[in-house]
């Protein structure tokens, strides 16, 4: 049996794992994220003292460099967190673990992870959508993690944004009133003056806050086609989100894109994560199987 090495590298913490599956794992660690030399350090540090793997995959957060034929392959790019930008990811794990390693988005990690053992289990075309202190999407096409240009940006779309009804300007630095600037828990805490987690339930953000997520995915239905959304995050931790959003979805499009999933079949179609705290380092696993060619569940 051949096992696998997994990182997920969040903004905040890193989670390693040894394994090949949730029901396999072999060795696991997690640390908070400091600066990128010591960090990395300590993955490779991890996975020294463990039984040897075949792969690594990183699901990292981004924005991330995954052009082969760029010069900054494998790095993380313009982050704004302090001392990660333009930081050699991939090309340092390989080097120091003299191991193949597959690079890709935290939120791509998440989607292969899903349709490999989760929510989203042997479906294609997917999408995984996380709401949390940031908005990010990833989608797995054609079995492999959607690339392009760079990479999807999905929580930076535009959505209509009525300013009357909603005055808040965005927290986006880059474009104000974007979808993760008008609905990502920071928005939420900017806009309404407390935190997601202490907004009661009949509170009008939550109308407002399923909304602008129906928008978003309301255009990612007509422009990916899905056959499943993965809807994860901090924020969706409110599960009375799931139903708003599932019937705001549904209005928004009006019953144009004919598929039993967007009618009676909704509650199946719109879904939270399955694989629960180890979801980012399980797609990094997914990610490192997938580079090895290891289709075996
Ligand atoms: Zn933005």
């Amino acid at each position: 049996m051949e096992y696998y090495g997994g990182v997920e590298a969040g903004g905040t913490k890193f989670v390693c794992l040894v394994g090949r599956g949730p029901e396999d794992i072999l060795g696991e660690t997690r640390f908070p994220t400091g600066d990128p030399q010591a960090t990395l350090a300590r993955a490779v540090e991890f996975f020294a003292g463990q039984p040897p793997v075949r792969a690594v995959g990183v699901a990292c957060f981004g924005p991330l460099d995954l052009d082969p034929t760029s010069p900054t392959y494998g790095y993380i790019t313009t982050t704004p967190k302090p001392g990660w930008a333009f930081t050699e990811v991939a090309g340092y794990l390989r080097q120091a673990l003299g191991l193949p390693v597959a690079f890709d988005t935290d939120v791509n990690g998440a989607a292969l992870g899903e349709q490999r053992w989760g929510a989203a289990r042997g479906l294609d075309p997917v999408l995984y959508l996380t709401v949390g202190t940031g908005i990010g999407g990833g989608g797995i096409v054609n079995g492999r993690p959607l690339h392009g240009l760079v990479h999807p940006e999905m929580g930076h779309m535009r959505l209509p944004h009525d300013a009357q009804a909603d005055p808040y300007p965005g927290y986006c630095r880059f474009h104000g009133d974007c979808f993760e600037g008008l609905a990502s828990g920071p928005a939420l805490r900017e806009r309404w003056g407390q935190p997601a987690e202490e907004l009661p339930t009949e509170h009008p953000a939550w109308e407002l806050e399923a909304r602008y997520i129906a928008l978003a995915l309301a255009n990612l239905v007509c422009s990916l086609s899905p056959r499943r959304i993965v809807l994860g995050g901090g924020v969706m931790s409110n599960r009375a989100l799931y139903p708003r959003v599932r019937a705001q979805v549904q209005e928004l499009l009006g019953g144009y894109v004919h598929s039993p999933s967007l009618l009676e079949e909704i509650e199946a179609y719109i879904v939270p994560p399955a694989l629960g705290a180890r979801a980012g380092a399980l797609g990094a696993i997914a990610l490192a199987m997938h580079l090895a060619g290891d289709s075996t569940k």
